[in-house]
């Protein structure tokens, strides 16, 4: 998986790619997909939600250029294996998710995994998590119409924040924001699709 659909397609950061090969993609999907758990797509979760295709981690947590001091928010913790990709790397990964269920699921895999620096919770990630901040990364999982005010003034100074934009169930564009001096640049990256943003 590392080799075919990560490094040959172009992401060379060696942080990302030996996360890429630590993390047990096969014990966050549903035992019935664990078979398909390497292969190049994304899976079903339950509540008609997805773990992203590897290829889309890997390019979405290179984007970020994470570091091992930094501190991440993640909205949309889903089956909770982005949040354990950047927690190989990082030194804390606070994620959310506004499904109950899954906020459980995810939390008790990764108590059970031992990801001792994975803080989850059950909530509306479009307000953050203010009493955390600032955040030097922050990534969303779901596609929002427009980027949450509160993750924008969540981020540090030269934090970045990597988010899925458009209309749901549709094509999206992946934006990368970059906080400079308190001003915000922004990036157009590629196109992707994801599940929706979805509020309490
Ligand atoms: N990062 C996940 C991918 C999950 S799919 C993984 O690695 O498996 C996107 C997730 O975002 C879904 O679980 C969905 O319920 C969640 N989500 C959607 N809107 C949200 C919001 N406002 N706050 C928190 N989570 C949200």
């Amino acid at each position: 998986m590392v080799r075919n659909q990560i490094r040959d397609r172009g992401v060379t950061n060696n942080k990302v790619l030996s996360a890429m090969s630590k993390v047990p993609r096969h014990l966050f999907v549903p035992k019935d997909y664990a078979d398909k758990a390497y292969n190049d797509n994304p899976l079903p979760i339950g509540y008609g939600q997805t773990i992203s295709q590897p290829y889309v981690v890997a390019y979405m947590t290179e984007v970020l250029k994470p570091g091992n001091m930094m501190k991440a928010l993640e909205i949309g913790t889903g089956s909770g294996y982005q949040a354990a990709v950047l927690a190989e790397i990082v030194d804390k990964v606070y994620t959310i998710e506004i499904i109950p269920e899954l906020a459980k699921e995810s939390s008790e895999r990764l108590k059970k995994l031992g990801y001792k620096n994975i803080i989850c919770k059950y909530g509306d990630g479009y307000l953050g998590w203010p009493e955390q901040a600032p955040f030097d990364l922050i990534i969303v999982t779901a596609a929002a119409e427009n980027i949450p005010q509160p993750l924008i003034e969540q981020l540090s100074d030269n934090g970045r924040l990597v988010i899925p934009v458009g209309a749901p169930h549709a094509i999206q564009e992946l934006i990368l924001l970059e906080k400079k001096d308190g001003k915000i640049e922004k990036k157009r990256l590629t196109f992707v699709r994801f599940v929706p943003f979805k509020r309490l």
